[in-house]
């Protein structure tokens, strides 16, 4: 297989901001027993749809996004990664857990969520370049087709990821084509 050239996306960890530990037996926290190359054939993209400025600190608003999900009942945060406003990359739920991110339809589906409302806001050169980056990397390594690269409103009735984040997803479907030999 073989990375040829990919760089691996530097990740901030779960702990770096302080993640509170996932209920292990909560039906939504659901491990998959397979291989994940195995299991994920699609990346879904969303927002978190609230404004998100450069001044609040992103993991605190990571947290406030785990701790809204695990009340609505999904065991951790739905989402396996999170994008902040400076193009930084954190953890969320782990890749081997399936995600809570679509209604009907987590199974084999990676979830990344860029912070800030993408139907206000316009996405950053470097979220832009995180973006194509971390989705090469899992595209290569999990072989995903650039035709299962999403949005949420690909798969759901909704806004999400917002209109300016929709505009770039052919740029990042053609990026990640080039960078990843599938
Ligand atoms: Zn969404």
């Amino acid at each position: 297989m073989g990375s040829m050239g990919l760089k691996k996306p530097k990740i901030i960890l779960r702990k770096e901001w302080d993640a509170l530990p996932p209920e292990r037996n909560n039906a939504n926290y659901f491990l998959y027993s397979r291989d994940i190359r195995e299991v994920y054939y699609s990346i879904v993209l969303h927002h978190s749809a609230d404004l998100a400025n450069l001044v609040q600190d992103p993991k605190a608003i990571i947290r406030g996004i785990q701790e809204e999900h695990m009340r609505r009942g999904y065991g951790d945060i739905g989402y396996h990664y999170v994008i902040d406003r400076q193009g930084n990359v954190y953890q969320g739920r782990l890749l081997p857990v399936r995600g809570c991110h679509v209604y009907r339809g987590n199974t084999g589906r990676m979830g990344i969520c860029v912070l800030g409302n993408y139907e206000a806001q316009e996405l950053k050169e470097s979220q832009q370049d995180a973006l194509v980056e971390l989705v090469a990397w899992w595209a290569q390594y999990l072989h995903i087709t650039s035709d299962q690269i999403l949005g949420h409103c690909d798969l759901n009735a909704t806004a999400c990821p917002g209109i300016h984040i929709r505009s770039f997803l052919p740029l990042l479907k053609k990026a990640v084509k080039n960078k990843v030999n599938i």
